[in-house]
């Protein structure tokens, strides 16, 4: 069966309106192939402008807008949260949850994120659900065991029904920035390992859910990355702020 193939662009606290105009611009031309999906992620700031641009762009269904993260509560006083109310409003389909710098820049627990997850999903959001290792953690074989227990209470929360409209992001944390992209080899490896964890749940749903990987991900490695069986596609940090650089990787995919 086909999996979506998606390239999410995670612009972070990056980019601005020039970079929103030059991008909606770059991608109402962009060559996809019927399974590709790709994902913007600006700002929440900057969620409206690009909603309007895709509009008056008439960009493809297949471009589609996300944001970079959720409140778990779903409304009242909680100074600084996004709701997922308010997301929709502004034509979010996505959004990125337990990313590693939410997760340790924030604190952001497993438990925390797998509320997140829910509330997406309640609210008809689709989660990009980030799970990945820390170099020392890949150092001295943690690797599984750390993305098990990032997995497992967000199955625990939503059921492994529910999870099949998860998307999820690979995304080793030592290769996030760092311009050390895991191999094809050890990114694939890794992949194998996450689909066959589901698998162990879930045969029919581990063949269906996308998995993307992302680190310092860029046009000339993504080829490799992409054509790895377990690879779905991409979540892409800095490489998505250069426009030329981005929609070489949507049309690779
Ligand atoms: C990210 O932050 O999700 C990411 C993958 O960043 P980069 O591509 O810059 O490594």
């Amino acid at each position: 069966m086909n999996r979506s193939l998606i390239v999410a662009a995670n612009w972070k606290m990056n980019g601005n309106l020039t970079l929103i105009k030059e991008m909606t611009t770059a991608l109402s031309v962009v060559s996809l192939s019927q399974d590709t999906r790709v994902i913007i992620c600006p700002s929440f700031p900057y969620l409206a402008a690009f909603s309007h641009a895709q509009e008056v762009k008439q960009l493809d269904a297949r471009i589609s807008l996300g944001c970079q993260n959720v409140s778990e509560h779903e409304n009242g006083a909680y100074t600084g949260e996004v709701s997922t109310d308010m997301l929709q409003e502004l034509n979010v389909d996505y959004v990125i949850i337990g990313h590693s710098e939410r997760r340790s820049l924030y604190k952001e627990t497993s438990t925390l994120v797998a509320h997140k997850v829910k509330r997406a999903l309640d609210a008809g959001l689709s989660p990009i659900l980030c799970i990945g290792e820390s170099e020392q953690e890949r150092e001295t074989q943690q690797t599984e065991v750390v993305l098990a227990s990032q997995l497992q209470p967000v199955i625990d929360e939503i059921g492994i029904e529910k999870f099949k409209e998860v998307v999820i992001a690979y995304e080793p944390v030592w290769a996030i920035g760092t311009g050390k992209t895991a191999s094809p080899e050890l990114a694939q490896e890794t992949h194998q390992y996450i689909r066959q964890f589901i698998a162990n749940i879930d045969q029919q749903i581990a063949e269906k859910i996308s998995i993307l990987y992302g680190g310092s991900v860029n046009a000339t490695n993504c080829q490799q990355l992409f054509s790895q069986s377990d690879i779905d596609g991409g979540l892409i940090g800095g490489a998505s702020l250069k426009v030329d650089e981005f929609t070489k990787i949507c049309s690779a995919v």
